[in-house]
C-alpha cells in the first residue's frame, strides 16, 4: 500500500510502498477513502506524543470501507462504509461501557499508538465498540472530517461547554476545529466570536456563522469585552498555545466555562490566573474527542441539514502534497479542512 511514513521526529516525511497491515483479533482493516490532515499530526511528528513509536505512519481522522474483519468481531462485515472517533476505546472498561470511551485508560489511537490513515489501509481495534456506520446521505469526505475536529468541537460545546442558546462563545483559533466550533455554536443558537491572526480564517469563520470576528493581538481581549458586554459565557481554545489559552480564559465573565481542546507542547504550558479562577468561579475543562456512542446525535444533525461540515472542506490533496504540508500545519495551518486521498501519490 502507499503510505506516508517518517523515521524520526521532525525528520523527512516520505511516500512509501509498505505492506498492508494484518488484522488482529477484534479489529478491522479499512480501505481508507479519505483522511484528514490535522495539527495533531504535526504534534506527533514533532515528538510531543509519547505513544508514537518510529517509524510512524500518521493520520487519525478517516473514513473507509471495511476490507477485512478480525476474529471475534460481531457487528461488522466487509463492504460497510464507516468512520471512527480518533480515540478508540477498549470496549470493556467502566468508561467504555458507559459511553465515555474518549477517556478509556486502554484506548488505542490509529495514527498515534499504531499506524494511521495517511495510507491506503488502516487498522481500527475493538471494532465493535468504535466503528460508526456512515449512511448513504453522508459523503466519505464529510465522514473523514468528523473523526477528530468536528466531533471534538461538537462534544466540547454540548458536553463540558454546556452551551445554551443566546450565550457568547469565544473560539480562539479558526482552523479546522475552531471553524467547526463556530459552526456548531451558531447551530445551537449561541453567538460565536472567532479570534485568529489570519484574515482568511476570519472570513471563513464569518461565512460559517461567527457573529463577530476579532483579530488576534494586543487589543483582542478589549474588543471581546466590548462585544460581549463584559465577557463571554463560554470560551474554547482550539489552538493550544499559552497565549491562546490565556486569552480564552481571560475573556470569560464570572462563572464562565472554558473548554480546552487545542493540544499544548508539553514544554510550553499556559499560566492560569488562579485568583480569578477561584474568585470568579471559572470552570476550566478539558475535552478529548468524542466516543462512538455520541455519534448518532451528530450524524442526525448532519443528515437533516442542521450542520454542514462539507462547507469546511477546502481541498483534497495526494500523499506527496500532504507530506509537504504536514510539517507546516503549525506555522501555516490550513484554512478549513484539507483531506488526503491516500490512493494518490
Ligand atoms: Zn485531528
Ligand atoms: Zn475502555
Amino acid at each position: 500500500m502507499l503510505a506516508l511514513q517518517y523515521d524520526r521526529f521532525g525528520g523527512p516525511i516520505e511516500v512509501r510502498e509498505l505492506p498492508a497491515p494484518d488484522v488482529p483479533a477484534g479489529a478491522v482493516r479499512l480501505k481508507v477513502t479519505a483522511s484528514g490532515l490535522c495539527r495533531s499530526d504535526w504534534h506527533a511528528w514533532a515528538g510531543h506524543d509519547t505513544d508514537v513509536t518510529l517509524p510512524h505512519v500518521p493520520g487519525h481522522e478517516f473514513s473507509g470501507v471495511v476490507d477485512a474483519v478480525g476474529s471475534g468481531v460481531e457487528r461488522w462485515r466487509t463492504g460497510r462504509r464507516v468512520t471512527a472517533p480518533f480515540v478508540q476505546g477498549c470496549g470493556r472498561c467502566r468508561w467504555c461501557l458507559t459511553g465515555q470511551a474518549q477517556v478509556c485508560p486502554d484506548q488505542t489511537q490509529a495514527g498515534f499508538t499504531h499506524a494511521g490513515s495517511h495510507a491506503e489501509y488502516v487498522i481500527v481495534h475493538a471494532a465493535d465498540a468504535n466503528l460508526v456506520a456512515v449512511g448513504d446521505d453522508i459523503s466519505d469526505q464529510v465522514a473523514a472530517s468528523l473523526g477528530c475536529r468536528f466531533a471534538t468541537a461538537f462534544r466540547a460545546l454540548h458536553g463540558p461547554g454546556r452551551v445554551r442558546a443566546g450565550e457568547w462563545v469565544v473560539v480562539v483559533g479558526a482552523g479546522g476545529v475552531g471553524l467547526s466550533a463556530v459552526m456548531i455554536a451558531a447551530a445551537m443558537g449561541a453567538r460565536p466570536i472567532a479570534v485568529d491572526r489570519s484574515p482568511a480564517a476570519l472570513a471563513m469563520a464569518a461565512a460559517v456563522g461567527a457573529e463577530a470576528v476579532v483579530t488576534a493581538g494586543d487589543r483582542a481581549a478589549e474588543e471581546i469585552a466590548e462585544l460581549t458586554g463584559g465577557g463571554a459565557q463560554v470560551s474554547v481554545d482550539a489552538v493550544g498555545h499559552p497565549s491562546t489559552a490565556e486569552l480564552a480564559i481571560g475573556v470569560l465573565r464570572r462563572q464562565g466555562r472554558h473548554v480546552q481542546i487545542g493540544l499544548f507542547d508539553p514544554a510550553s504550558l499556559p499560566v492560569l490566573d488562579w485568583g480569578r479562577v477561584i474568585g470568579w468561579e471559572l470552570q476550566v475543562n478539558g475535552s478529548h474527542g468524542m466516543s462512538a456512542a455520541d455519534y448518532p446525535q451528530l450524524l442526525d444533525l448532519i443528515s437533516n441539514g442542521r450542520l454542514c461540515p462539507q462547507e469546511l472542506i477546502t481541498r483534497t490533496v495526494g500523499l506527496s502534497e500532504a507530506a509537504s504540508l504536514l510539517p507546516r500545519t503549525d506555522i501555516a495551518p490550513p484554512t478549513g479542512v484539507t483531506l488526503i486521498d491516500p490512493t494518490r501519490a
